[in-house]
């Protein structure tokens, strides 16, 4: 005679007669004990999800193949559908287990992913990503934005590896200056993807590091599929000619004052806005700082270089030499 625990003979929705015996664990055919062991699997998930701030849960498993096969077996010999399958029992098991301990069953955005390989025994637990939109204002030159190595990339990293208790962070970028430029004022907006945080509330929301400061504004849903901003920049730029406002004054009033700049990327002309909205010029130092607004992507040093630009800096401005800029503003239009 067939012999099944108890469990996996209730889940065929069988009555324990003469088509089967219930034997005492190891001996039921189709789970050989397992089911019997549940306790102990849950303190392997108890010790796995220990440490990781969390409310809601899903937990998924995966079962040996012969065990599911063992199942279909019986079934397909004692002509019988079944309640429900043995993964889908043991999950909800196990679910119901730390439910009692105050969290609860998400099947959409758990803050916690708990995946138990009955094969190995593992249990793999990862934490729902927490994105945010935050800022960051840069008071040195001499830092880049991006990089794994001393840059605001890797300052906002380690930040947030230790704030949150994460594993990484990742970064999408709302633009970028240049490695010698400052950005002021409120900042320059960026999206952080905080990966496996074991912690998700209660964090601090502002740093300062090395020159740079981050403030987090709030957390949003994910990263944004297009973002359109403009930037108000302070080119610091090298000029010896006198009469170099006069050529400033007649970009300004040239075609209320806007500027199409068009970038000449793969043979297509990517046109951007450039408006001229202060100037001043230093004739002793012959430094001309002009405050320019741009859409985003408007590269400034392609700009000020030349390089498959039309018009270039120098076309628009004579003989003036690019030293640096600054971030005065970044402004999001659209996300
Ligand atoms: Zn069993």
């Amino acid at each position: 005679m067939l012999q099944l625990c108890h469990l996996c003979a209730v889940r065929q929705g069988l009555h324990v007669g003469n088509t089967v015996g219930v034997s005492d664990g190891e001996e039921c055919y189709i789970c050989h004990g397992l089911m019997l062991r549940l306790n102990d699997i849950f303190m392997l998930v108890e010790d796995a999800v220990k440490g990781y701030e969390f409310r809601s849960f899903l937990i998924g498993a995966t079962l040996p193949q012969d065990m599911l096969e063992r199942e279909d077996e019986v079934r397909a010999k004692l002509k019988v559908r079944g309640i429900e399958s043995i993964k889908s029992s043991i999950t909800r098991e196990l679910g119901m287990m730390l439910s009692s301990k105050g969290y609860r069953v998400d099947y959409e955005r758990p803050d916690v992913d708990i995946r138990l390989d009955l094969i190995s025994m593992d249990v793999n637990v990862r934490a729902r990503p927490i994105y945010l939109l935050a800022r960051y204002r840069k008071s040195i030159r001499g830092l880049k934005q991006k990089g794994y190595d001393n840059s605001i990339e890797s300052i906002v990293r380690g930040w947030i590896a230790k704030e949150f208790k994460a594993r990484d962070a990742r970064f999408l970028w709302v633009g970028g200056e240049d490695k010698d430029s400052l950005v002021v004022g409120e900042g320059r907006p960026f999206f952080i993807k905080v990966v496996d945080a074991k912690k998700r509330s209660g964090y601090a929301d502002r740093f300062s590091s090395d020159g740079v400061d981050v403030t987090i504004v709030r957390e949003v849903d994910g990263f944004p599929r297009q973002i359109k901003f403009i930037n108000r920049v302070r080119l610091y730029l090298e000029c010896s000619d006198p009469s170099i406002m006069d050529k400033v004054r007649a970009v300004m009033a040239y075609d209320g004052a806007d500027v199409t700049v068009r970038f000449i990327e793969d043979g297509r002309y990517i046109a951007k806005r450039m408006h001229v909205v202060d100037a001043r010029y230093n004739a002793e130092e012959d430094v001309l700082e002009l405050d320019i607004i741009i859409d985003g992507g408007f590269t400034v040093k392609r700009f000020a270089e030349g390089l498959d630009t039309e018009p270039s800096m120098k076309d628009l401005f004579g003989d003036v030499a690019l030293k640096y800029f600054d971030v005065l503003e970044v402004k999001i239009v659209t996300s």
